[in-house]
């Protein structure tokens, strides 16, 4: 983000609070993915994995159908020590599902690692577009 900045191209992340922003379709009730042969699956990342199909709407469900979507159905961040003393659960709310269940662990999200940084930019930013930086010391 700095680079980019110091480059002066726009960058996405820097005008907004860091926010549960991206939903999960595995973890989503209503949420089915449908690939070009028309395979079925719950997530992103189990597009070409066959035996994470849950059917295909042609050859109707697979006999797995009901383990995959319970497995991610029953998916959560509070499972997890590590996600239930973290202060920024409401951000992070435990990442990608996906990547959890596969390592055994919740891949932290970036906002644990940068979020005071990025939080002094939003407001070194703000002051300097509306140009009260000057009655602020360093
Ligand atoms: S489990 Fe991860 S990769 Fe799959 S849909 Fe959810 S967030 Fe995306
Ligand atoms: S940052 Fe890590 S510990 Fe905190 S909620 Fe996200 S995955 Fe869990």
């Amino acid at each position: 983000m700095d680079l980019l900045k110091k480059y002066n191209f726009v960058s996405s992340d820097m005008d907004f609070y860091p926010f549960k922003n991206n939903m999960c379709s595995a973890i989503g009730d209503k949420s089915l993915l449908i690939d070009s042969e028309g395979n079925i699956c719950k997530c992103w990342d189990d597009i070409g994995v066959n035996e994470n199909f849950l059917g295909n709407v042609q050859t109707h469900t697979s006999a797995s159908a009901l383990a995959i979507d319970q497995k991610y159905r029953e998916w959560s961040p509070f499972l997890y020590e590590d996600c239930n003393k973290c202060d920024i659960i409401p951000i992070c709310m435990g990442g990608c599902p996906f990547q959890a269940l596969k390592v055994g662990n919740p891949q932290c999200c970036k906002w644990k690692y940068i979020l005071d940084d990025y939080l002094q930019n939003i407001i070194l930013n703000y002051m300097k577009n509306r140009q009260i930086s000057k009655y602020f010391k360093d």
